[in-house]
């Protein structure tokens, strides 16, 4: 079943998170430190009519990245391309979507981290000198010619900025880190959607899926949709407190924003491991996860609230998530 507080995109979530995206820097809620910044260099590359610095935006899945290049393309009234790294196999992919670039365009690359490094020596110099190197032909034959490409703006996406090269990394001009949302800008964003919806909503509502959206908006606006459902169906299309509370104990969505995965990790490590230090393969294998995906997918949330710590002798379940699941302190800490 797929989880309802995945924070990763489905295909299911396409159309419906487009009919939601903000469209200006004033309609894309919270990161406040990172508005600030934009604003501040869009105004100033629009004053000197110049293209804005490459910018490359870090943070896990769902926080908005998409949503801040779409944003970002139409404060500076350009065109964006949206493609990812996987997407680009070979340098003449890469050559077809820059020269159909736009002067001023926002060229969007989400997963930049997954971009192969033939490629990546390919980029640096359409980063730097707005041009491109391809190599034509095979054996002797094979020529190198140069095209030069519009200034442009590279918008890098990445859930795993340790991952980028340090090369790459470097030619962003504007780094930017996505923090996880506090529940005030969450709720707005849940009546937000809502009155784009047409649902009515009241704050108790709004604040209740806000609290169990692991600081996410793509959940937020996950859970809100199945609420709607439950509210259409349970009552009289409108989400009051008490509809919000049940549709998520339906969900199995606790007051953490935590399911039942959540719980059988953290439980495995209280119940089984004494709360750890215990390995990640050791966890991934306790509960038939990929560690990959641990690290992914679950862990960045659970260490976020302080339910988990990361040390070199493994993960170890803290205080918290013994007080959430109501058990007696650990008898020593690790
Ligand atoms: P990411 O690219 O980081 O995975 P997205 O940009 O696709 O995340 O955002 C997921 C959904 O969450 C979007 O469709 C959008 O509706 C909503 N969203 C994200 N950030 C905000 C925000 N700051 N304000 C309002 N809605 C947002």
């Amino acid at each position: 079943m797929e989880r309802v507080i995945s924070s990763e995109q489905s295909g299911f979530d396409d159309s419906f998170e487009q009919s939601l995206r903000p469209q200006t820097l004033k309609q894309y809620i919270g990161q406040e430190t990172v508005k600030d910044n934009l604003s501040i260099f869009i105004q100033a590359a629009k004053g000197r009519n110049e293209s804005l610095d490459h910018v490359l935006l870090y943070g896990p899945p769902g926080l908005g990245k998409t949503t801040l290049a779409t944003v970002i393309a139409n404060e500076m009234d350009v065109n964006v391309k949206m493609t990812s790294g996987p997407a680009i196999e070979r340098p003449g992919d890469l050559a077809a979507v820059v020269s159909s670039l736009e002067p001023g365009d926002v060229l969007f690359i989400d997963e930049i981290h997954r971009l192969n490094r033939s490629i990546e020596e390919v980029l640096y110099p359409a980063m730097e000198d707005f041009c491109l190197d391809i190599v034509v032909g095979k054996g002797p034959s094979a020529k190198s010619i140069r095209l030069d490409l519009p200034p442009f703006t590279l918008i890098g996406a990445t859930t795993r900025a340790g991952s980028l090269s340090a090369p790459l990394r470097d030619r962003f001009g504007v780094p930017l880190r996505l923090e996880y949302y506090g529940e005030k800008p969450l709720k707005e964003i849940v009546t937000r959607s809502a009155n784009l919806f047409d649902v009515v909503i009241d704050e108790g509502a709004a604040m209740e899926i806000a609290k169990r959206s692991r600081g996410t908006p793509r959940i937020a606006n996950r859970l809100l949709r199945r609420v709607r459902d439950y509210a259409q169906v349970r009552g009289n299309g409108s989400i009051t407190s008490e509809i919000a509370n049940e549709a998520l104990e339906m969900l199995q969505v606790d007051s953490h924003g935590l399911d039942h995965i959540d719980h059988k990790l953290l439980l495995g490590m209280i119940e089984r491991f004494r709360g750890g230090p215990v390995g990640i393969d050791t966890i991934a294998a306790s509960i038939g996860e990929e560690s990959i995906t641990i690290e992914d997918v679950y862990e960045p949330y659970l260490l976020q609230i302080g339910f988990l710590q990361r040390t070199p002798r493994g993960r170890i379940a803290t205080q918290l998530a013994y007080d959430h699941f109501g058990f007696p302190a650990p008898e020593t800490v690790n």
